[in-house]
């Protein structure tokens, strides 16, 4: 080593006996102590340590705690991850569709619980909704009338069965434009007159039917969303308005032929015109004339009151043959005027039914049967029990009918021969007066005529139509 006798706590130690010193090296960090003692031979005694400094320290610990650090990173995550799993773990198990079932934890309770409830209630509103539009397609998809329902566009959102057939639409017409299924010009007019905002109607003929068109927007708010287009069929309408007018007409008709003779004859004997003798006559006329508006009259209110189904009238049990027996004895008078035999065969028949209207078809069919024969001529009523159905016939040895009268005889005023009907007094309306009231009582008519020789009309009753109560089965 070199001599040290340069060094600051020897040269002290020479000096005094005792020197002490310290250096810091920055290179080394480190700092050392130094401390020298003179002892008696002269000798000096030199010690040294050497003190680390702090970040030496540190520095030199620096390992170590970084593998304690890194094992304790390693291991607290490994323990978080454990721990969170199983902490998440029930939260995981929740079914959210039954919140409630299983175990959980007690503080997440009254939030399941809310889950629970808005589910139910969901649930609920679900079903009700679902119920409501299976609802609305049962009521659309049963519907008679077509509907269509089309956006702004004009283009098909929906339709329904009844629309779908009677447009001859694809399956897949979901989509396509309204007027692609039908050019016909009162729809395209309707449809955009619709979707315009204005609602409107008019009639088409489809598939040899008549249909009224109603097409009327669709609005949300003040905004036009589509448009709504029905179809009804109007044909049966249609008929029985024109049958309606046609029959006004007639009635019209029928009662001016007969005033106008009440008054001319009253007109003539007013102005003293008529020969004294000729008076009993006049006044004879003006009667018959008048029995025969009367006639007519009671018809017409006959059969409205037919039309509206016979309502207020009480169905009966009654003997079919008993009713025959009377209808016939209130004609006796007229058949003897014409020299006509009327007889009557069967036997007592119970029936439920209207008495009014059941001895309305037998006077009727028995009076005809009279006023269209030959003189000395017969009419015979059959009452007679079949395996399922009662039948009442009345023959004739009459005038018959021809073959292709045989269907319209039941209009009204429908008459094969005007003035042999007028003469004896018909009013046109007796054989429609007969089909209504069998229609009521689910009769069935029959025609068997043969031109010259006679008329056979049969009705048959179902076996028992309608219950005593006036329910029919
Ligand atoms: P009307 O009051 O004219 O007799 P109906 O409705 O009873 O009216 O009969 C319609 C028409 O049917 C009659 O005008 C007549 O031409 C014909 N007719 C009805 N019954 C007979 C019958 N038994 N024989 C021949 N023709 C008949």
């Amino acid at each position: 080593m070199e001599n040290h006798m340069q060094r600051e706590e020897v040269k002290e130690a020479v000096l005094t006996g005792y020197g002490e010193s310290r250096r810091y090296s920055a290179t080394l960090t480190e700092r050392s102590l130094y401390a020298a003692k003179r002892l008696s031979g002269g000798a000096i005694v030199r010690l040294s340590i050497s003190q680390r400094s702090i970040l030496a320290l540190w520095l030199g610990m620096g390992q170590p705690v970084s593998a304690v650090f890194a094992a304790a990173v390693i291991l607290s995550v490994v323990l978080a991850i454990r721990l969170s799993g199983r902490i998440v773990e029930p939260l995981d198990e929740i079914d959210l569709d039954a919140p409630l079932s299983g175990e959980q934890y007690e503080e997440l309770m009254p939030f399941l619980r809310r889950i629970d409830s808005q589910q139910q209630r969901l649930l609920r509103q679900k079903a009700q909704l679902e119920q409501r539009e299976n609802e609305l397609h049962t009521i659309i998809g049963s519907m008679k009338e077509g509907m269509i329902l089309a956006d702004r566009e004009g283009r098909i959102l929906s339709i329904n069965h009844a629309a779908r057939k009677l447009l001859d639409a694809p399956q897949d017409c979901i989509g396509l434009s309204v007027l692609s299924l039908c050019r016909a010009l009162v729809l395209r007019e309707m449809t955009e007159k619709a979707l315009s905002g204005e609602a409107g109607g008019g009639i088409i003929g489809l598939q040899g039917e008549r249909y009224q068109i109603n097409a009327s927007p669709v609005l949300s708010g003040d905004q036009i969303k589509g448009a709504a287009v029905f179809f009804f069929n109007v044909t049966e309408k249609e008929k029985e308005e024109q049958l309606r007018r046609e029959f006004t007409a007639n009635v019209s008709h029928e009662l001016k032929t007969p005033l106008h003779a009440v008054c001319g004859y009253a007109e003539l004997l007013k102005n003293d015109m008529v020969r004294a003798e000729d008076r009993t006559m006049f006044a004879a006329r003006i009667y018959e004339e008048a029995q025969r508006m009367v006639r007519l009259v009671e018809d017409i209110i006959n059969l409205s009151h037919l039309d509206e189904g016979a309502k207020g009238m009480a169905y009966e049990s009654v003997d079919l043959y008993e009713l025959a027996h009377r209808a016939i004895r209130s004609l006796e008078a007229e058949a003897a005027a014409s020299h006509i035999t009327l007889e009557l065969t069967g036997e007592p028949t119970p029936l439920t039914g209207i008495p009014p209207l059941l001895y309305s078809i037998i006077y009727n069919l028995c009076d005809n049967g009279i006023r269209y024969n030959h003189k000395n001529g017969t009419v015979t009523v059959r009452i007679q029990k079949g395996e399922d159905a009662i039948l009442l016939s009345v023959q004739d040895s009459g005038i018959g009918i021809a073959p292709e009268h045989r269907e319209r005889i039941f209009e009204r005023f429908y008459r094969v021969d005007k003035s042999h009907s007028r003469e004896t007094g018909g009013t046109g309306l007796g054989l429609s007066i007969v089909k209504h009231a069998a229609m009521i009582h689910h009769a069935a008519i029959e025609v068997g005529s043969v031109p010259g020789h006679g008329t056979v009309i049969t009705v048959r009753f179902p076996g028992c139509p309608v219950e005593a109560s006036g329910q029919k089965r």
